[in-house]
C-alpha cells in the first residue's frame, strides 16, 4: 500500500513517524493509503521551509505571483477528472459532486489570480501641507492551513490567497483525506510555484497543536466542527497569531405557505441530502408552516425517496457513502437515541446496504419529526439524518432559527418579497438564501457564520481572505529640497500628538 509523504522545501520526504492512519474509499472500506501522523521535528522542518521560501517569495512581483494562478488554474482544470476521481475515491462523493467542488476550487485560484488588483494600497496626498500618507500591505510571513474532510480540494485551496498575497505556507490536510490534497500540491509545482512556498504535512491534531503555537508561524486558517474550530482559535489567538476559524452548522431551511414548492422541491432535497448531507451549507432542519405541511411532507418524501444510494462512480447514483464507519455509527446512535425519546422516524436509513459494496459506509436518507428543543434537532450531524418540524408563522421560524448553538445559513422558500425580506433581516446568521438551498457565496464573496459557526473576525475567501493574509502599513512623508513647494511641512506633522 501507499505510504503517503511530507512535502516538505519542495521534496517529497517520508515521514520517520511510528504512528500512522489509513485512508479509506468510503463506498468500499478498501484501504487506499497508509497515513503518517508526522513527528514534531518533520512539522518544525516544514515551518523552516516556509520561513526560508518568505523573502524571495515576498520579493517577487505581484503580477508574477499572479501568472502562477493563471499556468495553476490551467492545470488544474487539465487534470480535472483524475482530481474528481480521486475525491470520489478518498471522500465518497458523486463523480458529478466532486466535479461541482472541483469548479468551485478552481474558482478560487481565478480570484487569488487578481492579487495584482486586490493588493494595492492607498494614498492621499497632502493630508497636512507637504505630507503625503499611503498604505500598502504587506505579507505577514510563514500561514497554517488545516482543513476538514468534506472538501479536500476546496478548503486546502485556500493557500492560493495566503500565496498570492506574497506568503508561504503550510496545509494539514484532513487525515481522512489528503490524496486530492497531496495531488494539488504536486501540481502546483509543475506550474512553477517556488520549492518551499507551499509545503503540505500530514498528522492528526498534534500538527494543528503544533502549528498554532509556533513562533515562526504568524497566522492560521482553520476549518473544521465547533468544538475544535474554538479550541485551535483559542489556542492560535492565544499565542499571538491571526486565526480564523469556521465551524460547525446547523441550517434551517423555512418552507412558509408562499412558497412554490413544485418548483423548490429538488432544491431543497439536493441541499438536504447531497454530498450525503456533508456540506457545511446543508440543509439539516425543515421548518415548514403548518397550513402547508401535510402537503410539503407528501412531495418531499417522494422526492426523496428517488434518491438513489450507491456506488459514487456509478452516474445513476445520488447518494453516496458517509465518510467513515465511525461517523455511520454516530449517526445511527443518535437517531436510535432520538427515536427512544419519542421522536417519530419518518424515514430511515439505518439499515440500508448497497449490493457489491458490503464493506461502505451507508446510511439512507433519514428524516426525524423531532421537538425543536431535542438533541437531534440542535446538535450537528454531519449526515444524511435530518429533521422536519412544524412551525406556525415566521416569528417562530426566526425564533428557532436564532435560538441555535450555530448561526451559518438560513434559507426561506418563499414567492412573497416582504416575508423574504423580513427573514433575512431578522435571522442571526451569516448566510441567508432566497429559494436557494445551500447559499455558499463561491469564491468572489467572503464565508463566514456566526456563534458556535465561526471564531474570528476576517472570513475566508474573496476580499477577506486578502485582508486576513496580508497587514496595511502607513506611510507618512515628507520631503525637503529645491522642488519642494510648500515650506514650512504642516506643524501637526513635525509637534507631538
Ligand atoms: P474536524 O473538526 O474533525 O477536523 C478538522 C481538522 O481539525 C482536521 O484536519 C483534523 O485533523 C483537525 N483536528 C481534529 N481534532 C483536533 C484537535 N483536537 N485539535 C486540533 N485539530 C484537530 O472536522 P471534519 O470532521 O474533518 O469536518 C467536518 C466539519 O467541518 C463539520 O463540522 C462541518 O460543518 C465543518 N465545516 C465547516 C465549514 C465552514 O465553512 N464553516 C466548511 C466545511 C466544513
Amino acid at each position: 500500500m501507499r505510504t503517503l509523504q511530507n512535502l516538505i522545501g519542495g521534496h517529497w520526504t517520508t515521514s520517520t513517524a511510528g504512528e500512522s492512519s489509513a485512508v479509506r474509499n468510503p463506498a468500499t472500506g478498501e484501504a487506499l493509503a497508509d497515513h503518517p501522523w508526522s513527528t514534531a521535528d518533520e512539522i518544525d522542518a516544514a515551518v523552516a521551509a516556509a520561513v526560508a521560501a518568505f523573502p524571495a517569495w515576498r520579493r517577487t512581483p505581484v503580477p508574477t505571483r499572479a501568472a502562477f494562478m493563471f499556468r495553476y488554474r490551467h492545470v488544474l482544470t487539465a487534470h480535472a477528472d483524475e482530481l474528481a476521481a480521486l475525491i470520489t475515491a478518498e471522500n465518497g462523493k458523486t463523480t458529478e459532486e466532486a466535479k461541482g467542488e472541483l469548479l468551485r476550487a478552481i474558482q478560487y485560484v481565478e480570484h487569488a489570480a487578481a492579487a495584482p488588483e486586490t493588493m494595492k494600497g492607498s494614498v492621499t496626498e497632502n493630508i497636512g501641507t507637504g505630507v503625503d500618507i499611503e498604505y500598502i500591505r504587506e505579507p505577514l510571513g510563514v500561514f497554517a492551513i488545516v482543513a476538514p474532510f468534506n472538501f479536500p480540494a476546496m478548503i486546502p485551496l485556500y493557500f492560493t490567497w495566503a500565496v498570492a498575497t506574497g506568503n508561504t505556507v503550510v496545509i494539514k490536510p484532513s487525515e481522512l483525506c489528503p490524496l486530492t490534497t497531496i495531488r494539488m500540491a504536486e501540481l502546483a509545482a509543475e506550474a512553477g510555484l517556488p520549492a518551499g512556498v507551499l509545503n503540505v504535512v500530514l498528522g492528526d491534531k498534534r500538527v494543528v497543536e503544533r502549528l498554532a503555537t509556533h513562533p515562526d508561524v504568524a497566522g492560521l486558517s482553520f476549518v473544521g466542527s465547533s468544538h475544535i474550530a474554538e479550541l485551535v482559535y483559542r489556542m492560535a489567538t492565544g499565542a499571538g497569531k491571526r486565526c480564523q476559524a469556521q465551524g460547525g452548522a446547523k441550517n434551517h431551511l423555512l418552507v412558509t405557505d408562499s412558497a412554490s414548492i413544485d418548483a423548490c422541491l429538488a432544491n431543497i432535497v439536493s441541499s438536504m441530502y447531497g454530498n450525503a448531507s456533508q456540506r457545511c451549507f446543508a440543509g439539516s432542519n425543515l421548518l415548514v408552516y403548518d397550513s402547508v405541511y401535510d402537503r410539503f411532507v407528501d412531495a418531499f418524501l417522494a422526492a426523496v425517496d428517488e434518491l438513489r444510494l450507491g456506488d459514487p462512480l456509478d452516474p445513476a447514483t445520488t447518494l453516496g457513502p458517509v465518510i467513515s464507519a465511525a461517523a455511520r455509527d454516530r449517526f445511527v446512535a443518535a437517531v436510535d437515541a432520538a427515536e427512544s425519546g419519542g421522536a417519530t422516524l419518518i424515514r430511515d436509513g439505518r439499515r440500508a446496504t448497497v449490493d457489491g459494496f458490503e464493506g461502505g459506509f451507508w446510511l439512507g436518507p433519514t428524516l426525524v419529526e423531532a421537538p425543536t428543543d431535542s438533541a437531534i434537532f440542535r446538535d450537528e450531524l454531519f449526515g444524511p439524518v435530518r429533521c422536519i418540524a412544524r412551525v406556525a408563522g415566521l416569528d417562530e421560524a426566526v425564533e428557532i432559527v436564532n435560538a441555535s448553538d450555530f448561526g451559518h445559513s438560513a434559507v426561506v422558500y418563499t414567492e412573497s418579497g416582504g416575508v423574504a425580506r423580513e427573514f433575512r433581516q431578522r435571522c442571526d446568521v451569516g448566510q441567508i438564501g432566497v429559494n436557494v438551498g445551500t447559499p455558499a457565496p463561491i469564491a468572489f464573496y467572503a464565508v463566514g457564520g456566526r456563534r458556535a459557526s465561526f471564531y474570528g473576525d476576517l472570513r475566508g475567501r474573496a476580499n477577506d481572505a486578502v485582508d486576513f493574509y496580508t497587514d496595511k502599513k502607513v506611510i507618512v512623508s515628507t520631503w525637503h529640497g529645491d522642488l519642494v513647494q510648500h515650506k514650512p511641512i504642516d506643524p501637526a506633522f513635525t509637534g507631538t500628538i
